[in-house]
């Protein structure tokens, strides 16, 4: 028997243009395709960022509504997350498709630099997001990209501002934020698990550390995340083809680490999220 991985697939981000990797999904239509190509390569939930026609971010509730239709559609049980992040997007912004019910939302509990911009997160932002989400019962990941910002999470997971248990995201190697180290990773999983008993966590490094950070979870018994938002290549020598090509690597590397790519059903489980919604 091995152990189910639950493989993050982050289709779009807000950085990455068709300049960069032709194969980086701009249009609704493009992100549900390439969404269903990495769910059949074995990913059981997607992290999604919409844009604009000209590739900015947007915020548009209704690309997102039009997003969660395709892949509910197309991808049975799929778990869907929506990105609150704030690149491009104003404050008020951030929460507003919010009431469309994904299954998950992005939840920064802090403030960290970014390679060129301050990534803001004050902290009534924070509780507002995590109001909203626990209000309309839509389990955050808690994404950490500094330290700090996990002992914020335990502590609103301790007194109820956030459900627990907790699913985090430890994020690495963007410029000014964590390195990506496995001595880093390590630690934060031991703090997370004296600290927040039950809870899940996944890894994601930004660029060329993306499949190192994937053998280190799956070593320390984390899930995986990949997709182009985090690494428009395969290796040195080429651009990653699709989302799909990406996530097949990961799930390649499962058994060798035995563990096998979770199935809707196991990621569901795992996180606590309702059962596969029956047609
Ligand atoms: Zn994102």
């Amino acid at each position: 028997m091995t152990e189910p991985c639950i493989i993050t697939v982050a289709i779009t981000g807000s950085v990455p243009r068709k300049e960069d990797n032709p194969a980086v999904p701009i249009s609704v239509q493009e992100q549900i395709e390439s969404t269903q190509e990495a769910f059949e390569a074995g990913a059981s939930l997607v992290h999604v960022h919409v844009r604009n026609q000209d590739q900015t971010p947007s915020s548009d509730p209704e690309k997102f509504g039009a997003f969660l239709e395709g892949v509910r559609r197309r991808c049975p049980g799929m778990i869907v997350q929506f990105s609150t992040g704030g690149r491009g997007r104003a404050a008020e912004e951030r929460g507003a498709m919010l009431h469309l019910e994904p299954d998950m939302a992005s939840l920064a509990t802090g403030s960290v630099n970014f390679p060129n911009m301050v990534y803001e997160n004050p902290p009534q932002l924070v509780e507002d997001l995590a109001a909203t989400m626990l209000a309309q019962g839509i389990k955050p990941e808690v994404e950490v990209f500094d330290l700090a910002m996990l002992y914020t999470a335990a502590e609103m997971a301790g007194d109820g501002r956030l459900k627990a248990p907790l699913h985090v995201q430890f994020v690495f190697g963007l410029r000014n934020a964590l390195p990506p180290r496995r001595e880093i990773l390590e630690f934060e999983v031991a703090q997370l698990e004296a600290l927040a008993p039950g809870a899940t966590w996944t890894a994601a490094a930004i660029g060329r550390s993306q499949l190192e950070m994937n053998h280190w979870a799956l070593a320390l018994g984390g899930h995986c995340r990949t997709g182009l938002e985090d690494n428009i290549r395969f290796d040195k020598s080429r651009l990653a083809a699709s989302n799909a090509e990406l996530v097949a690597r990961v799930a390649e590397l499962c058994p060798a680490y035995g563990r096998h790519p979770a199935s809707v059903s196991e990621a569901r489980a795992l996180l606590s999220l309702p059962p596969v919604p029956t047609p």
